[in-house]
């Protein structure tokens, strides 16, 4: 084995430890709360774990992608929830790779340490959806400031982030040559806005998202936090996106694992009909299956971590491995429902928790269609369908 292998072999193991403290009861009882897990992301980012993808000349571990992805599958693995943190490890990619050396500077060591959450990524809007170039929310120059007015929905973690990555259009989509140029990206202290033209309203949901509708009314922001060149914010999401991506396949992995692991725990403890129920190959096939899914997408996770890692184009397999791995989850989650029987439904099995939590994959950060259209037209040359 390699060191850099045994190197995740290590963090891995940390990671589970970790997670050992934060057992199903603590998952359960935010889960009927819809409580955000204050501590376990503490625990976390004081362990570094959401500093990976900062480089060491900014006070992060620079360990890099492949290890960020280990990192969220055994947090998943081990039945927590990353999805309360994951963004922190990724957002700032943006201003990572187009900020300036000053503002790179100011933030990042702070977004190392967790002095500074910037786990808020503001570009989803009602009646925009997946269109994104069809987003309302404008930023107009004032002098040495921008003033924002629009609407963003499904704000995730904008109520435990400091600092908000923010898309807005700064030219009309009329008088853009592209539909795709004209937007850009603003990095928003949420500190400052709150109350002062910002207003977040959390959204009750089927899982414990703490996720928010944000409004922004005449919300002044500094000119110096516009990221990059004004009217590329477009092109500097979509960047951002294959980490994002890869992330979450490494979460869906993790989930598969845990149902899969929790499955087959039951499996040979159940009995009926005076025997374990996983003697039946009705039992035993799913759980089968459900593991070679969960297999096959881990290898598309490791390739598009490799690639993305080399510096080289991995927009095809960022977006299988995070469809294969969201469908090899939903598959494992099933399966453990149905392997459980009537016990699924109780909330102490933590079963039904994972299954709803998990479902969200299909449809976040990117819904299955869209990633089939990439595929579709990206790389099958077939015609655009949108
Ligand atoms: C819990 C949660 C957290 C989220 N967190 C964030 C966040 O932090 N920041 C953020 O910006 N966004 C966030 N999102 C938004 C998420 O990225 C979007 O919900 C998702 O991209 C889908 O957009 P939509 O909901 O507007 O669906 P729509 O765009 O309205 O699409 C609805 C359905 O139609 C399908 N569809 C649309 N167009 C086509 C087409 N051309 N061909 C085929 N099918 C099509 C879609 O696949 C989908 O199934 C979150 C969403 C949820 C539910």
């Amino acid at each position: 084995m390699s060191t850099r292998e045994q190197d995740l072999q290590e963090i891995r193991a940390a990671v589970g430890k970790l997670c050992a403290d934060y057992p199903g009861e603590y998952w359960r009882a935010l889960d009927r709360e819809r409580r955000y897990p204050t501590e376990f992301v503490r625990a976390l980012t004081e362990a570094g774990y959401l500093s990976c993808l900062i480089p060491e000349q900014y006070g992060g571990s620079g360990l890099g992608l492949s290890f960020a992805a280990a990192i969220l599958e055994e947090v998943q693995a081990s039945g927590a929830n990353g999805a309360a943190t994951h963004a922190q490890m990724y957002i700032m990619g943006t201003l990572l790779r187009h900020g300036t050396e000053a503002q790179k500077r100011a933030y990042l060591p702070k977004i190392a340490t967790g002095e500074l959450r910037l786990q808020a990524f503001g570009v989803t809007e009602p009646t925009a959806g997946t269109d994104t170039a069809s987003i309302r929310t404008t930023a107009v120059r004032r002098g040495d400031q921008y003033i924002v007015n629009g609407q963003k929905v499904w704000t995730s973690r904008a109520e435990h982030s400091d600092l908000m990555l923010l898309l807005a259009r700064t030219t009309p989509r009329d008088q853009a040559a592209k539909k795709t140029d004209g937007m850009s990206v603003f990095l928003v202290d949420m500190r400052a806005a709150l109350g002062h033209g910002l207003t977040i309203r959390p959204i009750r949901t089927m899982i414990n998202h703490s996720t928010t509708e944000v409004f922004f009314d005449n919300m002044a922001v500094p000119a110096e936090n516009l990221i990059g060149a004004e009217g590329r914010g477009f092109r500097y999401i979509l960047d951002g996106m294959n980490a994002e991506r890869i992330l979450i396949a490494a979460e869906c992995v993790g989930d598969a694992r845990w149902f899969i692991e929790k499955a087959k725990n039951y499996a040979v403890e159940r009995k009926v009909f005076g025997r374990a129920i996983g003697q039946n190959q009705g039992i035993q096939f799913p759980i089968a299956r459900a593991y070679m899914a969960m297999r096959a997408a881990a290898l598309m996770v490791e390739k598009a971590c490799d690639l993305y890692e080399h510096g080289r184009p991995c927009g095809a397999e960022a977006n299988m491995a995070k469809q294969l791995a969201a469908e090899a989850s939903w598959q494992a989650a099933d399966m453990c429902m149905q392997t459980h029987g009537g016990f699924a439904f109780a909330e102490e099995y933590d079963v039904e928790r994972k299954f709803r939590e998990t479902r969200l994959y299909q449809i976040a950060p990117i819904s299955t269609n869209l990633v089939l259209s990439y595929l579709a037209e990206h790389v099958l040359g077939l015609p655009r369908s949108y």
